[in-house]
């Protein structure tokens, strides 16, 4: 055993949850401890990957690893902030209720360009569709631009067969899940959820002492294998405002046109020599998408 002051050797461990001042790592598959961080190391999130050492009564975190990727919101003022690291992809889960509209399902995609993470459509709620042809023919039209884009789609529903082709998208994988308000989203968490983690100690133990925030991210490893990173917070991810240039680099059909078009300040609405317009006329654009596009930035302007 470890007396005060006196620290274990240095090994590597995964950022499972943020407690203010303190983070939980796991060292192993289930284990986790308690550690403070050096004063050196700034912003850890959830997901992130660090050096560490046994203590007693808590560990200390003493190097950040590298990250893959990391997931950033705008804090009041504006600036970025982590939320979550090495995240591999971003379920943008819909639902034929509440309805789905083509420019929220591109705005969440952009998003997820902007930050160069792969999205997933999740077609959440199937049981309705299978219920209803005219709702699965109105969802199919609405989301049969993506596989051509590249983009996977997926159909899902809180059943066992709902669930087992989005497990199979899981494995292996750090994903978020992100939509609307309503579409499922922590139903097919709580599916997915392992007995074990709807128990995880370390947070309920800080949820009585005050200190936990639920904004705060955790990682759970889900039995199908990979895992899964939420929070309140995350699950807003793409909402929050863009420039003018992500949501055109977002669009990632119409990178091959950007900087072609006559003008440089064009807004690909009726100008002459407008790159984007000709991509239409000549079907490697689709009519949607740039309706889309256009939708996103109105609202861009509409918020200053
Ligand atoms: P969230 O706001 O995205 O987290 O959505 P919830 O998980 O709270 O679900 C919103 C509503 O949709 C609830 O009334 C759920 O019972 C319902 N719901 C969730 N999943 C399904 C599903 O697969 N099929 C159907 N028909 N309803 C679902
Ligand atoms: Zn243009």
């Amino acid at each position: 055993a470890l007396s005060g002051g006196e620290l274990g050797p240095e090994q590597e461990g995964l950022v499972i949850a943020h407690y203010g001042t303190q983070v939980a790592i796991e060292s192993a598959p289930g284990v986790s401890q308690r550690c403070h961080i050096r004063a050196n190391i700034d912003g850890l999130v959830t997901g992130d990957r660090v050096v560490w050492c046994e203590g007693e009564p808590t560990g200390v975190v003493v190097a950040q690893l590298e990250r893959n990727s990391v997931l950033c919101r705008p804090d009041p003022y504006g600036k970025l902030k982590a939320v979550a690291a090495n995240i591999d992809q971003i379920m943008v889960v819909i639902a034929p209720y509440p309805e789905p509209h083509a420019n929220l399902v591109d705005r969440y995609l952009v998003a997820a360009e902007v930050v160069g993470i792969e999205p997933v459509i999740v077609i959440n709620k199937q049981d309705l569709l299978a219920q209803d042809p005219a709702l699965r023919e109105q969802m199919a039209a609405l989301t049969a631009v993506y596989p051509g884009l590249g983009y996977k789609v997926l159909y899902t529903a809180n059943n066992e067969a709902g669930l087992a082709g989005l497990q199979e998208a899981l494995r292996e994988r750090t994903s978020v899940f992100v939509g609307q308000s309503g579409v499922g989203k922590s139903s097919l968490v709580n599916a997915l959820l392992p007995e074990a983690a709807l128990r995880v100690g370390a947070l309920s133990e800080n949820r009585q002492k005050g200190t936990h925030t639920t904004t705060t991210a955790q990682l759970f490893h889900l039995d199908c294998g990979g895992s899964l990173i939420d929070s309140p917070g995350i699950r807003e991810f793409g909402l929050w405002h863009m420039s003018k240039q992500e949501v055109e680099q977002g669009f990632r059909e119409f990178r091959p046109c950007l900087g072609l078009c006559k003008f440089r300040d064009c807004r690909h609405e009726q100008e002459p020599g407008c790159a984007i317009l000709d991509a239409v006329e000549e079907g490697r654009i689709t009519a949607s998408r740039l309706d889309s596009y256009r939708h996103i930035v109105s609202t861009l302007e509409a918020s200053g």
